[in-house]
C-alpha cells in the first residue's frame, strides 16, 4: 500500500559518482537560531541541485557552510570524500557566485573575468587562454573592454559566472542567481545558465525561493522549511507527489480539500469532504476514520455546464473570477462550504470552450488519478 511518496534523500543514485556529501548539518546562531536543522544529502557530479523554500529557511546559511563561510554546528560535509566540515573557504575548488553579482565596476569584463587567477598567481599567457574560453562560453568576447555599467543586466549576469568558472571549480554554488532581472529576462537566463554549466560539467547547487526556477533549472530539488528538508526529489515528482500539505502549498498552484478516509482498499481509496467525495484510484497507508488532505492541481480540474455522471470526483459552485492568462485561463468556482475551487483550462482554440461566464452554475470534476492524498 504505497502513497504519497517516501521522501528521497539523494542514496538512491548511488550507482553515480558522489560529489558532495552533506551528514546531518545543523547550524545554529547565537545559541538560540537554528537557521539548519540536521540535514543530509548526496549530489552527484554533474548535477544541478536546487535548494528551494521561502525567505529565512536557512538556503543561503546551507550555502555559506558549503563554501566555507560558516561552520556547522554540527555534522559533516564531504567533497569528492575528502572531510571539508572545517577547510577555510579559499582552500575549497568550490565557488560561489552571489545575487547581487559583486563584479568590480572599475574593472573591464576581461579584467574582472581574469581577477581570481592572477591573484592565484597563474601565469600570464594562461591566465589569458581561460579569459578568452570564458568569454567565448558565456559569448561575451566581443564585450572584453567594456565595464560592467556598459551592459545589460542579463551580460552581467554572465560576466559573473565566467569569473565564477575561470578557476574550474569542482562545485559551484549559486545563490539566487538572477534575482536581479526581470521576469521575462531571467526565463531567457535560466536556460542560458543551464546550458553554460552543462557544457561545463560543473556540479552546482542553486538557491531560489522561485519555484518556477528551482524547476526548470535543476535536475532534483529539495523543499526547504524551518532549516529542513521536506522533500527531496526530482521537480516533476515534488510537483505531482508532494508528500505533504505544506510542500503541494509550496509548489505550484493547489486546490487542497480535508476530509476522512471511508473505505481503505489495496487498489482505492475513498475520501469524504464538505465539498464532494473523492474515489482515489490507488491505496494509501492511512486507515479508514483517518483525517487526511486531498491535492488536485486546477490543471486536472474539468468543468461543465451538464453535471457529471456517477457520485465521485466532482463538485458544483458558481463562477466567481475568470482570470485571462493568455495561453490558459483558470477559473474560480465558490462551492457551497465557502471554498473557492480553481480550474484551469488550455485555450488551445480561439474561441473560449467551455462557454462558461461570471455568475454562471458549473460543475467540476476530475480523474481518480488526479488526486495526492496527504496524511500530514
Ligand atoms: P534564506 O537564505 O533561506 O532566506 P538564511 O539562511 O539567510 O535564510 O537565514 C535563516 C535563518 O537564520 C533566519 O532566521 C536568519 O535570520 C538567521 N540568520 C542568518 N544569518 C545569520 C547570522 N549571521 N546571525 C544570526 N542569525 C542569522
Ligand atoms: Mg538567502
Amino acid at each position: 500500500m504505497a502513497t504519497a511518496p517516501k521522501p528521497q534523500t539523494g542514496t538512491e543514485s548511488a550507482e553515480k559518482e558522489v560529489l558532495l556529501r552533506i551528514e546531518g548539518v545543523t547550524k545554529i546562531y547565537d545559541g538560540t537560531v537554528k537557521a539548519v536543522d540536521d540535514v543530509s544529502l548526496t549530489v552527484t557530479k554533474g548535477e544541478i541541485f536546487g535548494l528551494l523554500g521561502g525567505s529565512g529557511c536557512g538556503k543561503s546559511t546551507l550555502l555559506r557552510m558549503l563554501a566555507g563561510f560558516e561552520v556547522p554546528t554540527k555534522g559533516k560535509i564531504y567533497l569528492a570524500g575528502q572531510d571539508i566540515t572545517n577547510l577555510p573557504a579559499y582552500q575549497r575548488p568550490i565557488n560561489m557566485m552571489f545575487q547581487s553579482y559583486a563584479l568590480f565596476p572599475h574593472l573591464s569584463v576581461w579584467e574582472n573575468i581574469a581577477f581570481g587567477l592572477k591573484r592565484d598567481g597563474m601565469p600570464k599567457e594562461q591566465i589569458a587562454e581561460r579569459v578568452e574560453k570564458m568569454l567565448g562560453l558565456v559569448q561575451l568576447t566581443k564585450f572584453a573592454q567594456r565595464k560592467p555599467h556598459q551592459l545589460s543586466g542579463g551580460q552581467q549576469q554572465r560576466v559573473a559566472l565566467a569569473r565564477s568558472l575561470a578557476k574550474r571549480p569542482q562545485l559551484l554554488l549559486l545563490d539566487e542567481p538572477l534575482g536581479a532581472l526581470d521576469k521575462k529576462l531571467r526565463e531567457t537566463t535560466q536556460l542560458e545558465l543551464v546550458n553554460i554549466i552543462e557544457q561545463v560539467g560543473v556540479t552546482c547547487v542553486l538557491v531560489t525561493h522561485d519555484q518556477e526556477e528551482a524547476m526548470t533549472m535543476a535536475s532534483r530539488i529539495a523543499v526547504m522549511s524551518e532549516g529542513y528538508f521536506l522533500q527531496v526529489g526530482e521537480p516533476d515528482t515534488v510537483y505531482e507527489m508532494p508528500n505533504s500539505r505544506k510542500v503541494a502549498d509550496f509548489i505550484g498552484n493547489v486546490n487542497m480539500f480535508e476530509g476522512v478516509i471511508e473505505e481503505d482498499e489495496p487498489d482505492h481509496v475513498t475520501v469524504r469532504c464538505a465539498e464532494c467525495v473523492h474515489y482515489v484510484g490507488h491505496g494509501i497507508s492511512g486507515h479508514s476514520g483517518m483525517s487526511v488532505g486531498v491535492a488536485v492541481r486546477p490543471e486536472k480540474v474539468m468543468l461543465s455546464k451538464n453535471k457529471p455522471k456517477g457520485d465521485y470526483n466532482w463538485t458544483e459552485g458558481e463562477v466567481i473570477e475568470i482570470v485571462y492568462f493568455g495561453a490558459h485561463t483558470t477559473y474560480h468556482l465558490k462551492l457551497a462550504s465557502g471554498m473557492v475551487l480553481k480550474a484551469q483550462e488550455i485555450n488551445s482554440t480561439r474561441d473560449l470552450s467551455c462557454g462558461l461566464t461570471w455568475g454562471d452554475k458549473a460543475y467540476a470534476h476530475w480523474s481518480n488519478e488526479a488526486m495526492v492524498v496527504l496524511t500530514q
